[in-house]
């Protein structure tokens, strides 16, 4: 079989026990006679596997029970409008900005009242995460929003912001269950899934109960948390294929022994290739150290030419998707869980080779 080792950021690759799984029911689902594809989302089978899914997810997340979790469509996008539209009760809300996606969060928050980038490492290039303190932020402000791993830069927030009794607001679309976190220190996480969860098609919101049923009466049914709560996120059809996928990899994260051990294999992965990184002077890590992200590692030759001969050699050695994001350049390897350890041996044994036959002038 010939599965390239894929670094994309995102639809991005999944299990391979998670895929043999869904091949394996892929037509006649645990003898319903039919896909989970083809599937009523109102039948009692499609029902077990979402309720399945969302307690595979609190267990896998350690989610208290204070907190609903809820599977939403149209990406972690929409999210940046769905977020000021429910948690506005008074129309202030401060913007930690690190990188492109939290820019885009604040500007559509924007549209809706009084949004104040409080700290920002734009000035940087987004090469590292902003430092705040309690004191950074209003202490009349709604929430506070950040980006906990800028999938653009590669970098990652090594600390939680202290927000005090400030609801946090965290997108943690190309970060959420690569490692434990403490779910009680948010009020709201989300990510879209198709970074490290699922594939592409739905979004996960994890919210604390007290921040629901605050949604400003213009707010869109579909963006209303209270109404997707209060319809176990099945107020229309939700996005049913990713979200039986999602189950099947939580069910994997746990069967593997959850995110502590996620967690391990995710740093073994991330510390083989920044160690090389730190090891040489051909490739430059453009990122400071102390904000690495474990997920997504940024690297340039500082040659226009070379970083653009990296992604193409590489793929024809089974190493795809390497090119850095069109508004960055360079080189991006995404290895979120599903990337085995293999395929980043396999990068650095480029990387080295690379080097080698391609001496800079
Ligand atoms: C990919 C990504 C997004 C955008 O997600 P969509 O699901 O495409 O809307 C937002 N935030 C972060 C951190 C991402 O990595």
């Amino acid at each position: 079989m010939n599965r390239v080792f894929n670094f994309s950021a995102g639809p991005s690759m999944l299990p391979m026990p998670v895929l043999e799984s869904a091949a394996a029911d892929l037509v006649n689902y645990k003898d319903a006679g039919m896909s989970v594809m083809e599937m009523s989302h109102r039948s009692p089978a499609y029902d077990a596997i979402i309720k399945a899914a969302e307690a595979s997810l609190r267990k896998v997340m350690n989610i208290p029970d204070n907190y609903k979790v809820l599977f939403l469509q149209g990406g972690a996008s929409t999210q940046f409008a769905a977020i000021p539209l429910n948690l506005m009760k008074t129309g202030k809300a401060d913007y930690i900005l690190s990188g492109q996606f939290s820019t885009k969060a604040y500007k559509e928050a924007q549209k809706y009242g009084d949004v104040v980038a409080v700290a920002s490492s734009k000035d940087d290039n987004f090469s590292h995460v902003p430092a705040t303190t309690r004191d950074t932020f209003r202490p009349d402000a709604d929430y506070v929003h950040m980006c906990f791993n800028n999938t653009i830069y590669g970098t990652k927030f090594n600390y939680i912001p202290d927000t005090g009794d400030i609801p946090l607001v965290a997108d943690m679309s190309s970060c959420i269950i690569s490692e434990p976190v403490d779910v009680t220190k948010f009020g709201v996480i989300y990510a879209g899934a198709q970074k490290n969860m699922a594939p592409a098609g739905l979004t996960v919101v994890i919210i604390r109960e007290d921040l629901i049923g605050n949604a400003r009466p213009e707010t869109p049914s579909m963006l209303d948390y209270k109404l997707m709560a209060d319809n176990d996120s099945m107020y229309n059809t939700p996005p049913c294929w990713s979200i039986y996928v999602a189950g099947l990899v939580f069910d994997w994260i746990l069967s593997i022994g959850g995110l502590e051990e996620m967690k391990k294999m995710n740093e073994k992965k991330a510390n083989l290739l920044y160690d090389y990184l730190d090891s040489q002077d051909y490739y430059i890590a453009p990122v400071s150290k102390e904000s690495r992200s474990m997920m997504n590692v940024t690297f340039v030759t500082g040659v226009e030419e070379l970083d653009k001969k990296f992604p193409k050699e590489a793929e024809k050695a089974g190493l795809v998707n390497l090119k850095g994001h069109r508004s960055v350049g360079g080189m991006r390897a995404s290895i979120y869980n599903a990337m085995p350890y293999e395929g980043v041996e396999k990068l650095v044994e480029f990387m080295k080779e690379f080097a080698a036959n391609n001496p800079k002038e």
